[in-house]
């Protein structure tokens, strides 16, 4: 079925939906995005998202032509009008079209988009069994060069990390930073237990800081177990007792293989096992 789109201020079939094709979001990947899951009807931590959002936008020098009001209706319009209860979101501002060159202020109306659809989850046995995930040999691009604390439309740093994990059989990749610390997966971030703590590597290793990473954080924390950041190696991964992953799409889904270590048992480990659970309970609440 042909989906409605919104587009700037209002709502038009997919066919009709176009940007230029001198949008610097096309041209350069200059813009920013959101990815969000709406449960039952309701879009799950919407602030959150609409905050990074904003954030991103602003560390791009990138001014979002609507009020995060508006772009909050717009997202619950556009699932209205898809009639999509259980949906993904993808909210997407442009820089807007301009010259063919790289001068961002000879661009003019960025366009600000929403798509919402249906969401492609992993398969069930991927939660029940786990997933086997390699390291890339792409790193995460450094800070210094561009933050991955934008949630940019430059997203080849990770779909090159990805496509080796693919090339590998495996759905998902982890990503080093520069000095070979842990980061986090091509599109999740990661977290491991040891000795009953739940760690998981700090924004500042190069990381997207993720809606689903803190509010599993809130949730361990107010399950009593301890949580804290830590700057992770390989080793610590290799060596944990549960390693798992977050996102919006992936939600909480357990790693028990990364590059050929067995990790724990092998199976789904009890504190995986919970917060998956009190996450489930959380996106329904
Ligand atoms: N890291 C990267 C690089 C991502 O693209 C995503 C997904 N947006 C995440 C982590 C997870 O973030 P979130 O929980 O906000 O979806």
């Amino acid at each position: 079925m042909p989906r409605i789109i919104f587009m700037n201020d209002r709502l038009v079939p997919e066919a009709e939906a176009r940007v230029s094709v001198f949008d610097h979001g096309l041209l350069y990947g200059d813009g920013v995005f959101e990815g969000l899951r709406s449960y039952a009807g309701k879009v799950f931590r919407l602030d959150a998202h609409l905050d990074r959002l904003w954030a991103s936008a602003r560390a791009i020098c990138l001014e979002i032509p609507l009020s995060k009001a508006a772009v909050a209706q717009a997202v619950n319009d556009t699932l209205a009008a898809n009639k999509l209860s259980d949906g993904y979101v993808r909210l997407v501002v442009t820089r807007g079209a301009g010259s063919l060159g790289l001068d961002p202020n000879r661009t003019r109306n960025p366009q600000v988009i929403v798509i919402a659809d249906t969401i492609s989850l992993y398969p069930r046995e991927y939660y029940e069994q786990g997933l086997a995930i390699v390291t890339a040999a792409t790193q995460r691009v450094q800070s210094a060069a561009l933050s991955p604390r934008i949630k940019s439309l430059n997203y080849l740093n990770n779909i090159l990390a990805k496509l080796e994990g693919l090339r590998a059989g495996c759905v998902e990749a982890l990503m080093l930073n520069h000095k070979g610390e842990v980061a986090e997966c091509t599109g999740d971030n990661v977290f491991v237990v040891r000795s009953g703590s739940l760690l998981t590597p700090p924004p500042d290793a190069g990381i997207l800081e993720g809606i689903t990473r803190n509010a599993v954080m809130e949730l361990a924390r107010g399950e009593g177990i301890d949580c804290r950041e830590a700057t992770l190696t390989r080793h610590d991964l290799y060596t944990a007792d549960e390693c798992f992953l977050t996102g919006t799409a992936a939600e909480v889904i357990p790693v028990v293989d990364i590059d050929g270590r067995t990790i724990g048992p092998g199976t789904p480990g009890p504190i995986t096992q919970r917060l998956t659970t009190a996450f489930h309970a959380l996106v329904r609440a």
